[in-house]
């Protein structure tokens, strides 16, 4: 007799973004597909852009219309966001979800 193969089916994908939304004036909300959630202010969100060019050699404090979006969009890799000053930053799901600021998730990364 066959043996059936259990599958663990692993829950919902941390990375996976549900749902972005705007937070006051001032910040990006997203739910993620495991129903964390996270606020990310604009201010930090540019001040962690991954791309090569800024990597590492913003200014700070930001000059002024570099902090603030025009267009936030979803791609499916992850969020886009155009500043005022024209630059584009990506953010993979992954990487916006590593920088999460919410206690629980510092705490968490705090441990390890
Ligand atoms: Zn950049
Ligand atoms: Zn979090």
């Amino acid at each position: 007799m066959a043996e059936k193969i259990k599958l663990h089916l692993l829950g919902a994908n941390p990375n996976e973004i549900k749902e972005i939304h705007l937070v006051g004036r001032y910040a990006l909300g997203v739910n993620w597909a495991d129903d964390h959630g996270s606020i990310y202010p604009f201010v930090f969100l540019r001040k962690h852009c991954p791309c090569d060019q800024c990597a590492g050699s913003l200014p700070d404090p930001l000059p002024e219309g570099e902090t603030w979006p025009t267009e936030i969009k979803r791609i499916e890799a992850g969020v886009r966001i155009g500043w005022q000053s024209g630059h584009e930053t990506r953010y993979p799901g992954v990487r916006l979800r590593e920088i999460c600021q919410c206690a629980l998730c510092v705490e968490e990364r705090n441990k390890s």
